[in-house]
């Protein structure tokens, strides 16, 4: 394939700033970028007019549900979720049954991959089964190109066999990354607990089941000198051990959802479990804090957590119901809106802190990328220059519309944004010079 494609009329965003420019594309890789590119013959125009030009988005925390969950979601559908969402890349999560916590599974899942809309990389499990009980064959996996390891779904309860982990994933040179969660204090909890779960009768899970495993592994992080990564962080109380490990200089890295910097316990009291999600959805005060939190350089990046269901599983009653709602479509609106728009719409439609597009994209976009290896392996995040591999997101932050799971690429319908208009959506995204996205429509 030798498709040329100018984009053009956009304002680049990338790690070197914010500029006007126009993108030529040939054979893959972006050829020119300068102010005003005259389309060269048998070109393919992409009006960019009134977009932001960015690297693809990368999204660290994806259920693609393959092998095992084909109802809800395949890794094909879901690298379509994510390319209609602006990702050129995501990681596939090994909660799937069976779990990826070995190389034969690994291979299968990559190879799943090739060919579909998005670039897909895997994390591997921490322990065999994701059971808790011992630790999977990291390395076997990591010669694979596995950078992160994660039994997410849970968090590991031994504290001793966590350490154990830390120690040989330092010495491979991979990263784990933790589902925080003390499955004893959180034991029977559907949602958060506080005045929201009193008043609705709910059981609910303390702040603290989250933030007594984020402080027990702060310490093994000190204790073995191994980087950690920290998977949705939900509380203020996270934000505030967060803190404080990065002034210790601690190598840690974290993310939080589009989902808990937006909504709140409150929506659970229309009972519907499409608002149930692990960690659960929290109070405006921890919303505040984990916006905060973004937009300082605590938390380093914004992760889906996109975790569809079957639609029957999710028309269960709420305690019953499993946790996990729809992301990559709606993330970089929804994170746009809350974090960049004057105004934009919070938890309480307050105004709080805001971050320029620049900022915004370094959550998404690059940093994941780093986190996760994908710039070396796969050149994603940027920036946009001549030589660079051509993944891009056009992303128009004036357009509107109105979140209808039915029309969306993901196999499943669970979006806590059903029905809501949004304002921003992806109007283009380029894979690897393809556009596999175009005028907010997937192409294939
Ligand atoms: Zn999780």
């Amino acid at each position: 394939m030798s498709r040329k494609i100018c984009v053009r009329g956009g304002t680049l965003v990338d790690e070197t700033g914010e500029r006007r420019a126009d993108v030529l594309v040939e054979e893959g890789r972006i050829v020119e970028v300068a102010p005003a590119i005259e389309p060269p013959r048998g070109a393919t125009v992409l009006d960019a007019g009134g977009c932001l030009v960015a690297p693809g988005l990368v999204d660290l925390h994806t259920h693609l549900r393959e092998p095992g969950g084909e109802a809800a979601e395949t890794v094909e559908s879901g690298a379509r979720a994510a390319a209609l969402g602006g990702y050129t890349a995501v990681v596939a999560m090994p909660n799937t049954e069976p779990a990826i916590d070995n190389a034969a599974i690994v291979r299968d899942v990559l190879a799943l991959g090739a060919g579909v809309c998005a670039d897909v990389a895997v994390a591997g499990a921490i322990t065999v089964g994701r059971s808790g009980e011992r630790l999977a064959p990291l390395a076997e996996m990591a010669a694979l190109g596995v950078r992160l390891f994660t039994d997410d779904g849970r968090g590991v309860q031994d504290a001793r066999l966590m350490r154990r982990a830390l120690e040989y994933a330092g010495g491979l040179g991979v990263v784990l990354a933790q589902h925080c969660e003390d499955e004893e204090l959180a034991s029977g909890g559907h949602m958060h607990e506080g005045a929201w779960s009193s008043r609705l009768g709910i059981p609910g899970q303390p702040a603290l089941a989250e933030e007594a495993m984020l402080a027990r592994d702060l310490g093994l992080v000190r204790l073995t000198g191994s980087p950690m990564h920290f998977l949705h962080l939900s509380t203020a109380g996270s934000v505030a051990l967060l803190r404080a490990a990065r002034s210790e200089g601690l190598a840690v890295t974290a993310e939080a959802t589009p989902h808990h910097l937006s909504l709140t316990d409150e929506t659970v009291a229309s009972y519907d479990p499409v608002f149930k999600v692990n960690p659960p959805l929290r109070t405006a005060d921890d919303v505040l804090a984990v916006r905060d939190a973004l937009v300082g350089g605590v938390i380093d990046v914004i992760a889906t957590d996109h975790a569809p269901h079957p639609i029957e599983a999710k028309e269960e009653p709420f305690e019953s119901a499993p946790p996990g709602m729809l992301g990559l479509e709606t993330a970089l609106a929804v994170a746009y809106d809350v974090l960049c728009t004057p105004g934009g719409a919070g938890a309480n439609g307050d105004t709080g802190p805001r971050c320029t597009p620049v900022e915004l994209f370094a959550l998404m976009s690059w940093r994941p990328a780093r986190i996760a290896g994908l710039d070396a392996a796969g050149g994603h995040g940027g920036p946009i220059a001549a030589g660079a591999r051509a993944h891009l997101c056009v992303f128009d932050p004036a357009a509107r519309w109105v979140v209808d799971p039915s029309a969306g690429a993901s196999r499943s319908r669970n979006s806590p944004y059903a029905g809501r208009e949004l304002t921003g959506r992806v109007r283009h995204t380029l894979l690897g010079g393809e556009p596999v996205v175009v005028g907010a429509e997937a192409q294939r």
